[in-house]
């Protein structure tokens, strides 16, 4: 699928931008794509408190089916010129389980392409989001003991995510895989992960699932790499596993971003 973008954000997301829809559908077009999936965040189960400051992480649950409604009527506007899916980036929160797949028997009929990633991770303390800032990520990894440790808390998470029953409407695709990564140039010294992520890409492929392509990564500053890093995006595609790019575009002309380069990975 790598005319496809398969994670697109849209105006429903609470910590992106007003971008309309049509707005993100047009510059796919521009772009030459043949289609794009948008996976707003899905709404968070009632009983977790995101640990975010402001609480943005995820659409507000009554926005879920005008957000449905919203991407089905854009569908039917493009039909025949771009292949528009309807989608969810849903969470996968270590116990929350039952309620995520309660989310899903109530949304998945309407979903034809989503994404299941991990932001939130706990520590014997509480709750943190990685990717919020390199500060929330700081205090995670204190929290956890080191750097070292919440990587491993990240990677084992992920392969909770990938064993979770969530039901017949659970995600097919991973999503950013190496999102632990993104503030690791603020730092002097790495954290060797390249055996978990190959340890992550074997279970994908077991479980038959897919992987996000996310080129996201690339432009944030202190992270300055793809998601998974291009190799790993060539393992993946070695051992099968199905690759879609992803720009995880959170403005419309970031619709699209990078498809080439991650095409030709794969040429
Ligand atoms: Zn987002
Ligand atoms: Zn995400």
């Amino acid at each position: 699928m790598l005319s496809h973008d398969g994670h697109v954000h849209t105006p429903f997301c609470p910590h992106g931008t007003a971008d309309t829809l049509a707005a993100y559908a047009e510059e796919a077009r521009k772009k030459g794509l043949s289609g794009l999936t948008f996976t707003e965040h899905a709404p968070l189960p009632a009983s977790f408190q995101d640990p975010v400051p402001g609480g943005d992480s995820a659409m507000h649950p009554d926005e879920l089916f005008p957000y449905l409604e919203a991407v089905e009527r854009i569908k039917q506007e493009y039909r025949g010129s771009l292949t528009i899916l309807s989608g969810l980036e849903v969470d996968y929160i270590h116990g929350w389980e039952k309620e995520t797949k309660a989310l899903l028997q109530e949304a998945g009929p309407y979903l034809d392409d989503s994404i299941l990633s991990v932001h939130f991770l706990q520590t014997d303390s509480r709750w943190h989001c990685i990717d919020f800032s390199r500060e929330a990520f700081e205090a995670a990894a204190l929290d956890a003991g080191g750097r070292g440790p919440l990587y491993h808390l990240y990677y084992e998470t992920l392969l909770q995510a990938i064993q979770a029953d969530l039901g017949p409407y659970k995600p097919a695709r991973l999503g950013h895989i190496t999102l632990i990564r993104k503030f690791q140039h603020a730092f002097d010294q790495q954290v060797d992960d390249t055996p978990r992520i190959r340890e992550v890409l074997h279970h994908l492929a077991a479980a038959g699932m897919q992987l996000d392509a996310n080129t996201a990564g690339r432009y944030k500053p202190e992270c300055r790499e793809m998601y998974p890093p291009e190799t790993f995006v060539q393992e993946a595609a070695g051992m099968d596993i199905p690759v879609v790019y992803g720009s995880d575009a959170h403005r419309s002309d970031h619709t699209g971003a990078d498809i080439q380069s991650v095409a030709s990975l794969l040429d």
